[in-house]
């Protein structure tokens, strides 16, 4: 009945469908096993009227023109650039550390001398990791990289990863930026911004197509077989021998025989508040103090305009596999990789079986970087 079956609809699943029906004329099933459309991009109202997202803030930011296009057939945008701050002691400091942190932290008259070095060594604009300031006889500068390390880094990223300072990959390290100019902004793309009325919008028109079926609310895995005896998908128990795009975990299709992939999950809690600002930026991560790791106004991402305003608190933890969690963040490491392939390699045996995405290639993507693939996939599937 269908030429193609796409599982997940996340931006991977929802940009290869989209190809696959439009420039392939393939008649397309997917297979979510939420409720919803958009996987991890999904936004919806909360019970005030608050545009939230509900799986952690996303702002889609690009250079690729040709993504940016393709994803703007089925949007508008509100552009904003994205500003983060960290809160340190009582102070809001904007990160990556900046010139305008740099005054923030050491007051006007130090930090005046201090730009002037930084300027001379690095040269304005210059994107300097903390390993190279480290590097620097000089010990003011070098100053500057410990507190880099001490109170934007290393307490912010043992919440995130649950690492002890020694596990803490000193390559990983010394790429922290210190940025020699005055640009606040968090990404350096030419396009930053939101789809204008929300991400769910955006998909459900990505995924209205007459040759596309979407059944939501339905886990693959109880319709979809991987007979290894016969190397052979059986959908609703008949052969099936079209495309098939995997977007979900690999370790799940094969009920996990060789252990779980380590994922990093997070709990997300939401609270809704009677004021009409809260914290007076989209975003400000905890990195040196509480549990949690980030707290994200959704009102100063979307731009929306409302009476109160809604808030969430991010907290890192382990994944585990238990009912209801869901893996974020791969924690990719060479013995995790190597597990990885492991699935990878049981897949082979399959035709035309792909995997795609942050979760079938354990990897993390941007979305832009995810919509590029899941296009360019579809698009060598034409003769699949
Ligand atoms: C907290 C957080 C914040 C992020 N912020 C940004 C940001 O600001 N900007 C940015 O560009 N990127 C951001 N990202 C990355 C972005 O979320 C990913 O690029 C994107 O989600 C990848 O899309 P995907 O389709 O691969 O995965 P997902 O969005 O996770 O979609 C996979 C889908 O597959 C479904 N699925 C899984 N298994 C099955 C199954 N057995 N049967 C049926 N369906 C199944 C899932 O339910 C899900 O809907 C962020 C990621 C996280 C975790």
């Amino acid at each position: 009945m269908y030429d193609a079956i796409v599982i997940g609809s996340g931006i991977a699943g929802a940009a290869a469908a989209r190809v696959l029906a439009e420039e392939q004329n393939k008649s397309v099933l997917v297979l979510e096993k939420k409720a919803h459309i958009g996987g991890n991009c999904y936004d919806e109202e909360d019970a005030y009227g608050v545009l939230i997202h509900r799986y952690g803030p996303h702002i889609f930011h690009t250079c690729d023109e040709e993504v940016y296009a393709w994803l703007s057939r089925f949007t508008d945008w509100y552009a904003f650039g994205h500003e983060v701050v960290a809160k340190v002691g009582e102070k809001l400091i904007p990160v990556p550390f900046n010139l305008n942190t740099l005054r923030q932290v050491y007051g006007e008259e130090k930090a005046a001398a201090l730009e002037e070095k930084l300027k001379s060594t690095f040269g304005e604009g210059a994107r300097v990791p903390i390993l190279k300031l480290r590097e620097q006889q000089d010990p003011e500068i070098q100053a500057i990289a410990d507190y880099v390390y001490e109170n934007i880094f290393l307490k912010y990223t043992m919440k995130q990863w649950g690492q002890k300072p020694e596990e803490i990959d000193p390559a990983v390290t010394g790429r922290v930026p210190v940025v020699i100019s005055y640009d606040n902004r968090y990404f350096g793309d030419k396009y930053q911004g939101m789809p204008r009325d929300g991400y769910t919008p955006m998909f459900e028109k990505i995924l209205d197509h007459p040759l596309i079926e979407v059944r939501a609310g339905v886990d693959a895995r109880d319709v979809m077989e991987l007979s290894e005896s016969m190397g052979k998908v059986l959908l609703y128990g008949e052969e099936f021998s079209g495309s098939v795009i995997y977007t979900g975990p690999v370790d799940e299709l094969f009920g996990c025989r060789f252990g779980r992939l380590p994922y990093r999950s997070l709990r997300f809690d939401f609270e809704h508040l009677d004021i009409p600002d809260y914290q007076g930026h989209s975003v400000v991560n905890y990195t040196v103090s509480e549990e949690f790791t980030r707290i994200t106004e959704f009102k100063y991402l979307t731009g929306q305009e409302t009476e109160g305003t809604t808030i969430v608190r991010e907290y890192p933890f382990a994944y585990t596999g238990a009912e209801g969690e869901i893996p974020y963040y791969a924690i990719m490491n060479p013995e995790n990789n190597k597990l990885y392939e492991r699935y990878a390699a049981l897949t082979e045996q399959f035709s035309h079986f792909h995997l795609l995405g942050r979760l079938a290639e354990y990897k993390y993507y941007n979305i832009d970087a995810m919509a590029g693939k899941a296009i360019a996939l579809a698009r060598s599937l034409a003769k699949d």
